[in-house]
């Protein structure tokens, strides 16, 4: 009998592809552990009063690297939240800053919960309480560490931290840059909530921009008519699923959740399926689609292109071997472990990995802490004036044409969208758009250029890794 593969723990994972990297450059050796290792991690056990007893809570915020500050990652709330995952989780945010060029170290949070068994209310003093004591030792802070939303926290847990270090720091005018993602009428930004979704598809459209690319997938280089399989439709794997079937002309095939998956050759509605989820809890019942008791196994179903958008180590040795895609894309943070990243490249998948594909929401997190620290929406002074040039030269067009008799008429349509100047929702999806063409533009010319770097994730890490590198050497390490 085979002795049972041992799989790396997230953060081995994450130390070895950072190894493999690492050993293409050539840092010194200290400067390599000074950048490897975690700077500190911060563990508090509080308690809240709840239903008429003290129950008590254990929260982390590991902060991976101050190269540049503040410091930048998200808070998750999940039952299996520990050390070593916060600590890998805010590496992987020190090397995806770096590769979007996000001005941040890598920090991340974590709270041992699991929100479902507690309603709002609970849920905001819990949240609070552990702000309070994050924010006490500036582990929250405009200028030090900023969190934002992860799993299973969103823009109502942002509001109640961002209100809660201004009640804390009534004198800071910067204060509701203390924490990102936060809803817009608290200091959020437009086109955060989708941003990590709407990065996963930046991310594609350009991967499909480079047939070279797409050749080695094994895929014609074009996103229409691709068939996609994703794993969880949280925020990400749903707006994920959502554009690029509503706008790429993808075909969403399968749909995987916690209660099984959901099956249509014909594509399913992301839409329909995500207000079913809403109201039933789960896919189990849903009319229009086949049902798989089995979700996991879809993973390993044919298809072009995969999204993890859920949890870690989904792919792993032991289903490895048996994953059809041509192209994954890493919606989720760590959804494949370092031993399945060798078979699946020996086996001709491209992987696009997650320090790149889901740095949409930190882009935008930057955007968002940019604008509370300016203390004015993006595109308020600019729109009108925009407007008002291309209305003068529409006019003279329509002169012309009128005098001279040329008969000249514009497209339908044309007009409006030329005349219409862009509001904060267009600037935030054009820097991010702008942000991920240029990171896969820097990534793939180390894949390409050099003869040892085996895919993009090495790539990535090499990216990265030379940024935070130089970065130290800049402050004289
Ligand atoms: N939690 C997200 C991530 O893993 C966003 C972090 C942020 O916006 O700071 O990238």
């Amino acid at each position: 009998m085979n002795a049972p593969i041992r799989e790396p723990s997230f953060r081995e994972s994450v130390d070895l592809m950072f190894n493999r990297a690492v050993a293409l450059m050539d840092l010194s050796p200290g400067l390599e552990e000074k950048i490897r290792v975690c700077n500190s991690t911060y563990i508090v056990r509080f308690g809240v009063r709840l239903r008429g007893q003290i129950q008590t809570f254990t929260g982390y915020r590991a902060v991976h690297s101050e190269h540049m500050e503040p410091v930048k990652g998200g808070i998750r709330y999940a039952t299996n939240v520990n050390q070593d995952e916060v600590e890998a989780l805010a590496a992987l945010m020190t090397y995806k800053c770096a590769l979007v060029e996000a001005p941040f170290g890598g920090s991340k949070g974590g709270l041992c919960i699991d929100p479902r068994q507690y309603d709002e209310h609970e849920l905001e003093l819990i949240t609070r309480r552990f702000a309070y004591e994050l924010a006490k030792r500036d582990l929250i802070h405009p200028s030090q560490n900023v969190p934002a939303p992860d799993m299973g926290t969103g823009e109502r847990e942002m509001a109640w931290i961002a209100d809660q270090y201004s009640r804390m720091n009534t004198r800071d005018i910067n204060a509701r840059a203390c924490v990102t993602g936060k809803p817009l009428h608290a200091g959020g930004i437009a086109g955060r909530v989708e941003a990590t979704g709407r990065g996963v598809q930046y991310a594609l459209r350009e991967f499909f921009r480079h047939p070279e690319d797409t050749r080695i997938a094994g895929l014609s280089p074009t996103l229409d008519g691709k068939r996609v399989i994703v794993q969880g439709l949280g925020n990400v794997g749903y707006h994920a699923a959502k554009f690029l079937s509503e706008e790429d002309g993808c075909k969403i095939v399968g749909i995987i959740e916690r209660d099984g998956a959901l099956l249509d050759e014909n594509g399913l509605h992301v839409e329909q399926v995500r207000a079913w989820i809403s109201a039933h809890g789960g896919v189990t019942g849903y009319a229009d689609a086949t049902h798989v008791e089995d979700g996991a196994s879809v993973l390993e179903m044919p298809c072009d292109i995969l999204i993890p958008a859920a949890l870690e180590a989904v792919i792993n040795q032991g289903n490895a071997e048996r994953i059809k895609a041509s192209l994954i894309i890493e919606a989720a943070n760590g959804p494949i472990t370092a031993g399945a990243d060798d078979v699946l490249r020996k086996n001709g998948c491209v992987v696009i990995p997650d320090m790149y594909a889901n740095a949409g929401g930190v882009t935008v997190s930057y955007f968002e802490w940019v604008k509370n620290l300016s203390h004015i929406r993006f595109g308020r002074m600019q729109r009108r004036q925009e407007e008002s040039r291309h209305d003068l030269l529409i006019h003279e067009l329509e002169r012309l044409s009128a005098d001279k008799g040329l008969g000249w008429e514009l497209s339908p349509g044309f007009k409006e969208q030329y005349l219409r100047g862009a509001g904060e929702l267009e600037l935030v999806r054009s820097g991010l758009d702008d942000t991920m063409r240029a990171a896969y533009g820097h990534m793939r010319e180390v894949w390409h250029s050099r003869g040892d770097v085996p895919d993009l994730r090495v790539a990535a890490y090499l990216v990265a890794i030379s940024r935070v590198a130089a970065s130290y050497r800049a402050k004289g390490l």
